[in-house]
């Protein structure tokens, strides 16, 4: 069997872990095939990855549990392919500098310069809210989310560069890309009609946690690289732990100081991690 078929391969049953469903949410609906390997091809050349995330919550008056973890994980990957990232987030998420996202910008009349002059070559959102058709940004339940949320989006819209690609990582339908799927998530998701995101993404992952889409890149760079770039499982643990010290909650469950992201505790997690590892280690002995 050649490489590319393979590789192929390894995608494939990347993405069959990734299309879990845990919060029933509809999501295989939206998923696009191959979108992951042409995300992680393209990332094959990134040099400045910009990584924007976090997710803030009015009914807690905290972030969620989704997201940052997952973007801990990915800038370590880059990291050991030797990419420079910087991570966005907005004021109301402004704790996640007490989880380890940095260097880090946070949203105001400075970040349209500082975004030009680091002149990424890749902008990526991992659970991020992208606005609806009324201009406005949903939670899953339809909860009017806007003045907690910095219009960051615009970025996705505007980008630094002209070349500047861009990645989505979501797994309800009101995170930025999934304006790729718009039509799909307001026939198939529950609230489609009102919390569905226009914001469209080159590139699209879908995953039933979106912490995992942020390990599925990881994987998926692991394969084409030859190099393990999945966190351990205590790295990934770690990666929670901090995020939840820095006083994110359950973003589904509402609970506070648990190892517990959208309703699913940490071992459930790590199980997703362990699946997604030994794809990694089968695509490791195809080099
Ligand atoms: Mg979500
Ligand atoms: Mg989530």
């Amino acid at each position: 069997m050649n490489t590319s078929k393979r590789n192929c391969d390894r995608f494939s049953e990347i993405e069959v872990i990734l299309r879990c469903d845990p919060g029933e949410r509809g999501i295989a609906g939206l998923f696009l095939s191959g979108e992951l390997e042409a995300s992680c091809r393209s990332l094959l050349d990134a040099k400045r990855v910009v990584i924007f995330t976090g997710f803030f919550i009015p009914s807690a008056g905290r972030l969620e549990t989704d997201g940052p973890p997952g973007a801990l994980a990915l800038r370590d990957a880059l990291h050991k392919r030797g990419v420079e990232v910087r991570f966005v987030f907005d004021r109301a998420c402004s704790s996640l500098v007490y989880a380890g996202l940095e260097p880090y910008w946070i949203d105001g009349p400075k970040l349209e310069n500082q975004l030009r002059e680091f002149a990424p070559t890749h902008l990526i959102a991992i659970e991020r809210l992208g606005r609806a058709a009324d201009g406005k940004y949903y939670t899953m339940r339809a909860i009017d989310n806007s003045a907690d949320t910095a219009p960051l989006d615009r970025f996705f819209f505007e980008r630094p560069t002209a070349e500047c690609a861009t990645i989505g990582v979501g797994d309800g339908g009101n995170e930025i890309g999934m304006g790729k799927v718009h039509d799909r998530v307001v026939e198939t998701v529950k609230n489609g009609a009102t919390i569905a995101s226009t914001v469209v993404t080159d590139h699209l992952i879908v995953a039933g946690v979106s912490n995992w889409g942020a390990w599925g890149i990881a994987a998926g760079l692991s394969i084409l690289s030859g190099v393990n770039l999945l966190p351990t499982d205590a790295e990934a643990e770690e990666h929670l732990a901090r995020v939840v010290a820095a006083g994110a909650v359950d973003g589904v469950s509402g609970k506070q100081n648990c190892l517990s992201v959208d309703g699913f505790d940490c071992d459930e997690h790590v199980e997703i991690l362990r699946r997604l590892r030994a794809v990694v280690e089968r695509g490791l002995t195809d080099f």
